[in-house]
C-alpha cells in the first residue's frame, strides 16, 4: 500500500489535456492507494462551490469514487475550495499547515506559498484573500462576476511571475527552516514552486513536488521510501 501526493495540476476547463492525465493518476491511485493528499493548485482557479462549471463537478465526481482517504489542502489558486465540494469528493480538507505520520516519519504537508517570504508583494495580497470579510463579499458576487475577477488575477499573476526575480518566487530557506522547527518534523512535503527537487536542511529533507505542465507527476510513498514521480522521471527519496 502506498500514500500518493500531488499537488500544482491547475486544471482549467474539462478538455483540458491535465484533466485525462488526473484521471489516468487516480487509476494508479485506485490500484494500491491507502490515501490521497492533493495539496493544492488542483485548479488554475476557484470561484466557490457553487460554480457551475463541469469541470468542478467532474473532478469531484473522480475523486468520490477513489476507495481510499482523499485530503486536500488549499493552493493560493483553489483557496474557495470549501465543504460543499470536500463532501461530495468525499474528501477532507486540512488546514494550511498539518504533520501526518508516513511510516515511521512525521512529515509536514503544506502547499508552499506561505514559504515564499521574499514575494512580500504576493504575501501582501494572499492575506487580504485569506480574509473571511472579502472570502465572504466575493463568494456574493454572481458567478459571471466571480469569473471576470479569476480572469484578471490570473493575467496579473502571470505579469507579477514574469516581472519578479525567479529567487523571489521560490521558498525562503529561513521560513522553510523556521517552519520545521516550529512543528519539530524533519520531513516537510509542499508544491507551489514548480521546482520539483528533494531539498536537504541539516538533517531535515524537503520534497517539492512538480507541476503538471507537461507530465502528471507526484510522490509516490510506500513503507519508508518515497518516489518521485516529475517530468517523466522517477527519482527514489530517501528520509
Ligand atoms: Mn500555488
Amino acid at each position: 500500500m502506498s500514500v500518493y501526493f500531488a499537488s500544482d495540476l491547475h486544471l482549467k476547463a474539462l478538455d483540458d489535456s491535465n484533466v485525462e492525465r488526473f484521471f489516468a493518476f487516480l487509476d494508479e491511485v485506485r490500484a494500491d492507494g491507502e490515501a490521497l493528499y492533493l495539496l493544492g493548485d488542483i485548479f488554475e482557479a476557484y470561484i466557490g462551490d457553487d460554480d457551475d462549471d463541469p469541470l468542478v463537478a467532474r473532478v469531484a465526481a473522480e475523486l468520490s469514487t477513489l476507495n481510499c482517504a482523499v485530503f486536500l489542502v488549499h493552493g493560493n489558486r483553489d483557496f474557495l475550495i470549501g465543504q460543499s465540494f470536500a463532501t461530495r469528493a468525499a474528501a477532507t480538507l486540512l488546514g494550511e499547515e498539518t504533520v501526518i505520520k508516513l511510516g515511521s516519519f512525521r512529515a509536514l504537508l503544506l502547499h508552499g506559498d506561505t514559504l515564499c517570504t521574499d514575494d512580500i508583494a504576493y504575501q501582501h495580497v494572499r492575506t487580504q484573500l485569506r480574509s473571511r470579510q472579502w472570502q465572504s463579499d466575493f463568494l456574493n458576487q454572481p458567478l459571471a462576476a466571480r469569473r471576470a475577477f479569476a480572469v484578471k488575477a490570473r493575467a496579473e499573476s502571470r505579469m507579477h511571475t514574469a516581472g519578479s526575480a525567479a529567487d523571489i518566487m521560490d521558498a525562503n530557506s529561513a521560513a522553510v527552516n523556521e517552519t520545521l522547527t516550529r512543528h519539530e518534523v524533519l520531513l516537510l512535503i509542499h508544491g507551489h514552486t514548480h521546482r520539483p527537487m528533494v531539498h536537504r536542511h541539516g538533517n531535515a529533507t524537503r520534497i517539492v513536488l512538480p507541476d503538471w505542465d507537461e507530465h502528471r507527476s507526484w510522490l509516490k510513498w510506500t513503507a519508508e521510501t518515497g518516489e518521485l514521480y516529475a517530468r517523466g522521471q522517477c527519482e527514489r527519496v530517501d528520509v
